[in-house]
């Protein structure tokens, strides 16, 4: 009866295989040609200071325009990209080409603005790394300053010394280190106080309740102060509604990024934007 019950199910579920590992293989090789064949673009988001909402620095979001596909989100993409090692080469044109708009942007407004860039773990643990970013850096001439690397607590989970190494090789090179999604992981905590963090960046699960849901409130608010009690910066992430603005501020959240300010922008909009935004 159950060896019946598994064989049929397993022949109902067989073809679905099929069908989800066809398509796994026709966007395996797209990506690999996505790069020659200029598919992928950069959306850039606006980070604002909380009280006053000036601009602070904007994160880099990739987006990958496939003409069979249409649009393809990071989500989609970006765990098959880890997985075959494309994320490398994809990981390596986003800095250049995230470190290059930040430049442009000095430029034309004569603001030094930080550009936030996500790292995969996979992407991180590359031994170029390290090489490859200071080289966006030297091409871009871009201040290391003004470059922010978000990882997630994944990456950290590993604990492994190579890890410990890149970070503080990163870290006295002058660049800046986040913990993107903060909250979701495994949080063992105490990472935070021997890795050199700069930035924690609240997930916006925990954001988009703030209004809502006490529990949600009073997990940002320790958040917060857990942050800035081991000096680091708090960006929150997905503030979509000015409640959430007011409750922020009187938190004393530094930083805010959300739809509330603005939706990723693709370049020639994100500069309309920077022209109608950029006060001091
Ligand atoms: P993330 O780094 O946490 O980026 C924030 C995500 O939240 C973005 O999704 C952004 O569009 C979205 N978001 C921003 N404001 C709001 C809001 O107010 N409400 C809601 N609901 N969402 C908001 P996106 O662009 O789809 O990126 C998803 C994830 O993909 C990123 O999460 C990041 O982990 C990854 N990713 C994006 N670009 C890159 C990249 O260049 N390299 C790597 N390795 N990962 C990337
Ligand atoms: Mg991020
Ligand atoms: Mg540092
Ligand atoms: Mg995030």
């Amino acid at each position: 009866q159950a060896k019946h019950k598994g064989k049929s199910s397993y022949a109902h579920f067989a073809p679905e295989m099929t069908e989800v590992s066809h398509e796994r293989l026709k966007m395996e090789s797209s990506m690999r040609r996505a790069l020659e064949l200029k598919e992928f673009e950069l959306y850039f988001q606006p980070i604002v200071n909380t009280n006053s909402g000036n601009l602070f620095a904007v994160e880099a979001l990739l987006r990958w325009n496939n003409p069979a596909m249409g649009m393809v989100m990071p989500d989609r993409f970006i765990p098959l990209a880890e997985e075959t090692g494309l994320i490398t080469p994809i990981g390596e044109w986003v800095l250049e080409e995230a470190c290059r708009a930040a430049m442009g942007w000095k430029q034309s407004t004569g603001k030094d603005i930080g550009i936030s860039v996500n790292v995969s773990p996979r992407q991180f643990r590359d031994p170029g790394f390290t090489e490859t970013v200071m080289h966006a850096l030297s091409a871009s001439g871009l201040a290391p300053e003004q470059l922010e690397l978000e990882i997630t607590e994944r990456l950290i989970l590993d604990n492994s010394i190579e890890t410990a190494e890149i970070l503080r090789q990163l870290d006295k090179a002058g660049i800046r280190l986040s913990v993107d999604d903060f909250g979701t992981g495994y949080s063992a905590l105490s990472y935070l106080k021997s890795y050199p963090f700069d930035t924690l960046k609240i997930d916006k699960s925990f954001v988009q309740d703030v209004i809502k849901e006490p529990e949600d409130a009073s997990l940002v608010r320790a958040i917060i102060n857990m942050a800035h009690s081991l000096g680091l910066r708090v960006i929150a992430e997905g503030v979509e509604e000015e409640a959430q603005t007011h409750f922020l501020k009187k938190e004393n959240c530094d930083f805010s990024q959300g739809y509330f300010y603005s939706r990723p922008l693709p370049a020639p909009d994100f500069d309309v934007w920077l022209t109608n935004n950029h006060r001091v």
